[in-house]
């Protein structure tokens, strides 16, 4: 315990804190914002993604990009948002050398999606964020600050990410604490992906997590001075920035200091919060109505359209996967939570329709699971792609039917994931045959016996020893002995008459 936690904890009885979250997500579009640019300028060299509009160099005119604005509307019919019929796009003046025109395209009173909500899992229950917009804009170019070869700083400036088409999601200050904050992330990183609009990776930038964050006296309304907290780089970080900051501004009010609205960036080494900048107020970003650009019509057919085009989101797939499918909350969430492992599930059960759903779950949570942990290559050169799920379906078959132990199954696994091989090709070649017969197994539970006395007398004298013993069998078999029959029958030969020669 350090020295300021019994304050902070008697602090935190006291004051209730208020959240709001502003996130920032690239949009996985061919082209830029507003020019042909294209979008795809990750890990291109410096200044290689430009043109006149995204330099923002004098007379250059603006183009809307269309499947940036289905991207928003997308994020907005998943989050129960409504779109209105007209929207409008609004220059936000300031200066920074990032931005080359002085200002950026944004949206200020009529974003493309309002209203919406996103329902998240917490330790303490269920809980709804409400969010209060979604909007459009552009992305600015990238800082890059270093040294010259004399030593004198330098701050070179990469126009590829200028214009980038960049949706900023804003929630209602409706959040109360870190851990609800950190699985709203989560939970929204999860949506933008299965719906397709971002990678939403936040190590690389391409969701930015800012926290607003203040305090006020339980039991009371009005809001207190709120801080805005910038640079949290994980969802681990987003937490404990939160929690953090909670502390400090409890222990700065019980010492009765006037907080300000600043600007705070989060040390993820030292973990806590520092000042950068005392913060703006939209007032003073004097926004206007783009003249550049007509106000955007979304007709409902063009609504309806992107509605079509949706895949089934993860909430109505989690409940799906319980009431349908009869899979536990657990699972279900594991599957529906990482979208490498809900596309295994359902093509696995496309390809096998009459295998358990419950033997698939497991498969997929555990064997294919931690086999996609361990490799380090993601998508098609990965696991996803040189495993085939007619070929898993078959392998889990083979499992149902008795013909295949559980053990041997995952050899078959790790072995057609190396070399793609057909599961039927590798029972083949190695001989597996599962022996399921009571009295096929007799002779190597009595060998086993015979080999072990101490493990016979541990487990009469009530220890652990059977899973040993059928590991024995296991080994003497090469995996082939049904497990659960192995156990049975070395129970009853241990439990039984009691007559054997142990
Ligand atoms: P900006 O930060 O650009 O000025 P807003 O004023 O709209 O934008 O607020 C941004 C976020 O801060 C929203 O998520 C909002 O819910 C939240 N927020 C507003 N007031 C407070 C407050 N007093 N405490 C905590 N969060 C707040
Ligand atoms: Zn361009
Ligand atoms: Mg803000």
């Amino acid at each position: 315990m350090t020295a300021a936690a019994p304050a902070a904890s008697t602090a935190l009885e006291r004051y209730e804190a208020v959240i709001g979250i502003e996130i920032h997500c690239q949009l996985r579009t061919a082209s830029k914002m507003f020019c042909s640019c294209s979008n795809a300028y990750d890990g291109a060299p410096p200044n290689s993604h430009t043109c006149p509009v995204c330099l923002g160099l004098p007379g250059a005119l603006p183009t809307i990009n269309r499947a940036a604005v289905e991207g928003v509307i997308a994020t907005g019919i998943a989050i129960g948002a409504t779109t209105p019929a007209a929207t409008r796009w609004d220059r936000k003046n300031y200066f920074y050398p990032d931005l080359p025109k002085g200002y950026q395209i944004s949206q200020y009173d009529l974003p493309l999606a309002a209203h919406g909500r996103l329902a998240v899992e917490t330790s303490a229950g269920p809980f709804v964020v409400g969010i209060q917009r979604a909007h459009l804009e552009e992305d600015t170019a990238k800082l890059i600050h270093g040294s010259d070869a004399d030593g004198r700083r330098t701050s070179l400036i990469d126009f590829n990410r200028s214009g980038a088409p960049l949706m900023e999601i804003v929630t209602e200050p409706s959040i109360r604490t870190a851990e609800q904050a950190r699985r709203y992330a989560e939970e929204l990183q999860l949506l933008l992906r299965t719906i397709g609009v971002s990678g939403a990776d936040m190590e690389r930038g391409q969701m930015r997590v800012e926290a607003n964050v203040s305090l006020r006296p339980r039991g009371t309304e009005p809001f207190g001075t709120r801080v805005e907290v910038k640079n949290m780089n994980s969802f681990r970080s987003v937490e404990r920035a939160i929690a953090f900051e909670i502390q400090r501004q409890a222990v700065a009010l019980d010492a009765g200091e006037v907080l300000t609205q600043d600007t705070r960036g989060w040390d993820d080494n030292r973990g806590v919060t520092y000042v950068m900048r005392s913060k703006e107020d939209s007032h003073d970003y004097r926004y206007f109505p783009e003249p550049d650009l007509p106000p955007l019509r979304v007709a409902p057919e063009w609504i309806e359209a992107v509605r079509a085009g949706l895949p089934e989101l993860p909430a109505a797939r989690r409940a799906r996967y319980v009431d349908a499918l009869g899979l536990s909350a657990y699972d279900a969430g594991v599957i529906a939570g990482q979208p490498d492992l809900t596309t295994a599930f359902e093509a696995i059960r496309a390809a096998g329709p009459g295998l358990s759903p419950k033997e698939v779950a497991n498969f997929v949570t555990g064997d294919y699971g931690r086999a996609l942990n361990e490799s380090a290559e993601r998508g098609p050169a990965g696991l996803v792609g040189r495993t085939s799920a007619p070929e898993l379906a078959d392998l889990l078959g083979r499992v149902e039917r008795g013909e295949l132990s559980r053990t041997n199954a995952r050899e078959v696994f790790a072995s057609h994931a190396a070399t793609g091989e057909t599961a039927a090709a590798i029972v083949e070649e190695k001989g597996f045959h599962q022996i399921s017969d009571s009295s096929a197994l007799g002779a190597t539970i009595e060998a086993v016996l015979a080999a072990n006395p101490a493990a016979i007398t541990d487990h009469r004298a009530g220890k652990p020893a059977l899973g040993f013993l059928v590991g024995q069998v296991m080994k003497a078999t090469r995996g082939q002995a049904n497990a659960e029959l192995a156990g049975k029958l070395l129970r009853e030969r241990l439990d039984g008459a009691g007559d054997g020669p142990a």
